[in-house]
């Protein structure tokens, strides 16, 4: 039976691709330090004997017995509220957490696959964004702590693939949404269905003419899946290509929760990318693969989970205001 090793496994993304690889019959090894990661997400693999858990910090070298056919390098804060909170430590996972895993992979002959971002393409210049453009990053602004981690890691995985043979994929994320984000993760589509659900005015950082380009969890899993099981190893753009502006993002949520929350305006965040979109020929032909769920469809499955959320923090105040 195959076995893969996930860092990061308790966040958002990685448990639901924990998930994946044990319903295609992996064995899987979850490795997190909890900064930013939930045991909720991993709670329902409690029992199953093909997962198996490390709490350990990838900044710091990791040293597993068992043999290991991947290793897929998940672990990062991933929304600019989180990275901006822990920037050292995003720095690290980044870059010694990237040589690291990248170690494990070369003693154990593993694959290796690198969770990358869109952030690499920082404010882009290029629209949409495809696989060739080497982006437009401030290294000294407050995100910087993230994307140079990345593309710092990015430089490393192609480094040992090409100075170790380690067979490497990278894999660049685009804002990805669904069940098990964090509710309080800052991240806009959390912070909106939130803020809709408690009749909450809806947060738009600027004007809201900034765009961004939202995939499902299902089919950004299904792309990183089949980047893994494919003999690509240059970076590739998985995500949604349809584009949205906050703005219309906001009123889609509004609709959608049949909230009756209003719009409030805030600042926007220094460096905010105004556009975000990307081309992908590359994994629709590479990969034969693309999203299947548009985000009215993928917002109708997410909003359920936060509005179990926020009923239950709602009737636990309710009991400490009682008591
Ligand atoms: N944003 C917003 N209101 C919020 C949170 C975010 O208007 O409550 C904006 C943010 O300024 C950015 C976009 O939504 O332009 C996406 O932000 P997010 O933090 O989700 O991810 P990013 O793509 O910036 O990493």
């Amino acid at each position: 039976m195959p076995r893969v090793l996930i860092t990061g496994a308790a966040g958002f993304l990685a448990s639901h691709l924990v998930d994946r690889f044990l319903a295609e019959g992996y064995e899987v090894v979850g490795v997190d330090n909890f900064i930013t990661g939930s045991r909720g997400n991993l709670e329902h693999l409690d029992g199953n004997e093909r997962f198996s858990f490390i709490e350990h910090d990838i900044s710091q070298p990791l040293f597993v017995h068992t043999a290991l056919d991947g290793v897929l390098h998940f672990a990062s804060p991933a929304s600019p509220v989180d990275y901006l909170e822990l920037p050292i430590q995003t720095l690290k996972v980044g870059s010694l957490g990237t040589h690291n895993t990248l170690g494990l992979a070369l003693a154990k002959k593993a694959r290796y696959l690198l969770a990358s971002t869109s952030e690499v393409y920082g404010d882009p210049l290029v629209h949409p964004q495809n696989e060739t453009y080497w982006g437009n990053v401030n290294p000294v602004g407050p995100r910087g702590v993230y994307d140079e981690a990345k593309r710092f890691a990015e430089a490393m995985t192609m480094a040992y693939h090409r100075a170790h043979g380690v067979d490497t994929r990278i894999v660049r994320i685009f804002n990805t949404y669904g069940p098990r984000m964090r509710p309080a993760d800052g991240r806009v589509v959390s912070n909106f269905i939130v803020q809709a659900l408690r009749g909450e005015p809806l947060s738009i950082y600027g004007d809201g003419s900034q765009s961004r380009s939202f995939c499902y969890v299902e089919d950004e899993v299904d792309g990183i899946f089949r980047l893994f099981n494919s003999d690509r190893t240059d970076p590739t753009n998985v995500g949604n290509p349809i584009e949205f502006t906050i703005h219309e993002l906001a009123h889609i949520v509004i609709e959608q929760t049949g909230s009756s929350s209003k719009i409030v305006t805030l600042p926007l965040p220094e460096d905010d990318p105004k556009v975000r979109r990307p081309d992908i020929t590359v994994a629709r032909e590479v990969l034969g693969w693309e999203p299947k769920i548009d985000l009215r469809e993928g917002l109708s499955r997410t909003i359920p989970y936060f509005r179990k959320l926020v009923e239950e923090e709602d009737a636990q105040a309710r009991t400490l205001s009682d008591g």
